[in-house]
């Protein structure tokens, strides 16, 4: 967290805390680029309106890198300011004042979402995709998926972290109905899991035995 108003800074913190989640928390925007360099966060509760500067440098550049999520808080209300943040990669965007229960809200549904960077790509671990241009790489290396395969990865890295049905899948990537006979899911998930060498990779796609799947980050 990066916020210089001290009574606010301490109310979000032990607010968070409770809620079991670990935060350093840091007031100006050097100690920001600094602490951001050397720690991997899942998400990053950025103040625009800091002492040393503007926080939006910040965001762009951790967003263009594609490194964490960012929660931008600021005083200011203004339309222009919400588009720039947002401009900037902002993940999600609060203005002050706001209620805790608001806040730590949208913070659970931030972390609940991959990682995006400059608003097409999506990542998982050593697995990055270009929504815009239907790319999609392996730790840097192109990998060619099929359309189908594509719009599968898609559904299950947009869903990362929770168990997506074979029965959902179907009717969102196939459009078609589950009558229980089809395997053709579970073929292009062992295709997915062959192209894009997951067995050495920290992704992994589960099979959640009579459900469906999970893909998730180890
Ligand atoms: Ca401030």
């Amino acid at each position: 967290m990066v916020e210089d108003d001290a009574a606010l800074a301490a109310v979000l913190l032990r607010g968070l805390r409770d809620e079991r989640h670990a935060v350093d928390h840091v007031s100006t925007l050097t100690a920001a680029e600094e602490t951001c360099l050397f720690t991997d966060y899942a998400l990053v509760i950025l103040d625009l309106g800091l002492p040393d500067g503007d926080g939006l440098a910040l965001c762009r550049q951790l967003k263009t890198e594609g490194r964490t999520r960012v929660f931008v808080l600021t005083a200011r209300d203004g339309l222009t300011d919400k588009v720039r943040g947002l401009d900037a990669g902002a993940d999600d965007y609060l203005t002050k004042p706001f209620d805790f229960p608001e806040f730590a809200a949208r913070v659970r549904a931030l972390l609940r979402r991959p990682v995006t960077v400059g608003g097409t790509t999506i990542e998982a671990g050593e697995v990055r995709m270009d929504v815009a241009v239907h790319r999609v790489w392996r730790s840097g290396v192109l990998v060619p998926l099929t359309p189908k395969e594509f719009a599968l990865l898609r559904y299950l890295m947009v869903r990362m972290g929770q168990v997506v049905t074979r029965t959902e899948l179907l009717e969102q990537v196939w459009d078609m109905h589950y009558n229980g006979m089809s395997n053709v899911v579970d073929v292009h998930v062992a295709s997915l899991r062959r192209k894009l060498d997951l067995s050495t990779s920290h992704v992994r796609l589960e099979t959640v035995r009579r459900v469906g799947y999970l893909l998730y980050v180890r």
